[in-house]
């Protein structure tokens, strides 16, 4: 069946100017001709480090930004050609949870307001459904019915996420973007947040963009992986496949840094030189190649093409099938 968010060519540029108001100098290449897939009902995790372009990404994939150039299908409608009104009559089908969600929270609003507010903005309750709503909601999210009259700052963290949650999943979406929803949380919290959206996702069939750059949530929770680099997706795969037979030099650096549980079965580090180059200046041929441990001559003269090594997994590398 056709996937319920389908990506082609997408970049997002965002111009460099010299000061305030000098000449534009360049452009950041934030997101530089991203394709990809989301299926109904999956998790589509996104890695990379940070400055890669995964926020970007996320943000682009719900309109919250303009792109550049290429296409965005949510249940098959151009999200880029509609016009505003028809855009926010979108928008219930499709939600953003963020890293921090304190700073999402007006600190003068009672969270139950705060979680009912788009009921209300988009005509989809009266007040009084509305309330029963927001009760209903703080329940399925793991929060006591008395917490409706009070302050963000009256909570934790982790209540706080799930507050974050609350407010995505009452319009009753689709397809929700997450970024980075437990990186800055405790570890002990982190797999109760993680635990909450696998729960919801079940109970809503909810379709997950899972943002992060922590490689065993990431392995715990998604099915689909992208790795990306500088603003492009070095590889793609299953889960399985990509954790268990990855193509690409990037990903083997990046899971040859993921803790394994089992201190006997040894796995060697493979440590990468310097840090990842500036998306305004990104280095020619494969941008990978200032920093690839494999590379050759031809990956400073030619960018390797992004392609299906068979059942999915796509990967660009010049060494490859080789
Ligand atoms: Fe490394 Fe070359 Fe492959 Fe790029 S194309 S990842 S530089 S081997
Ligand atoms: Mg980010």
């Amino acid at each position: 069946s056709e996937p319920l968010v389908q990506v082609k060519r997408l970049k997002k540029y965002f111009p460099v100017h010299q000061g305030i108001l000098g000449r534009k100098t360049g452009d950041v290449k934030a997101v530089d001709g991203v394709d990809l897939a989301i299926r109904r009902g999956e998790t589509f995790g996104l890695v990379g480090e940070s400055g890669s372009g995964k926020s970007t990404i996320g943000r682009t994939l719900l309109r919250l930004t303009e792109k550049t150039e290429g296409e965005v299908k949510f249940a098959g409608i151009d999200l880029f050609s509609l016009p505003a009104k028809e855009l926010r009559g979108l928008r219930p089908r499709m939600q953003m949870v963020f890293q921090d969600p304190y700073g999402s929270l007006n600190p003068r609003i009672r969270i139950g307001d705060a979680i009912g507010e788009a009921l209300l903005d988009h005509g989809i309750a009266s007040k009084a459904e509305a309330r029963e709503l927001v009760l209903e909601t703080l329940a399925l999210c793991g929060l006591a019915s008395y917490h409706i009259d009070r302050y963000p700052h009256e909570f934790s963290g982790g209540q706080r996420q799930r507050i974050g949650i609350a407010r995505a999943i009452i319009v009753n979406p689709e397809f929700i973007v997450t970024d980075e929803p437990v990186s800055a949380l405790d570890v002990s919290i982190q797999a109760q947040i993680i635990n909450l959206l696998q729960d919801l996702q079940e109970r809503r069939q909810l379709t997950y963009l899972f943002i992060s750059h922590d490689l065993s949530v990431v392995e715990h929770l998604c099915s689909t992986i992208g790795v990306l680099y500088l603003g492009s997706l070095v590889e793609v795969a299953p889960r399985d496949e990509l954790f268990g037979s990855p193509l690409h030099p990037y990903t083997k650096a990046l899971l040859s840094a993921v803790p394994i549980p089992d201190p006997a079965a040894k796995r060697e580090r493979i440590v990468l030189k310097g840090d990842i180059p500036s998306p305004a200046n990104p280095p020619a041929g494969c941008k990978f190649h200032t920093r690839c441990p494999e590379a050759t001559a031809v990956c400073r003269e030619r960018p390797p093409v992004f392609r299906d090594w068979g059942g999915g997994h796509y990967a660009a590398c010049h060494l490859i099938g080789e």
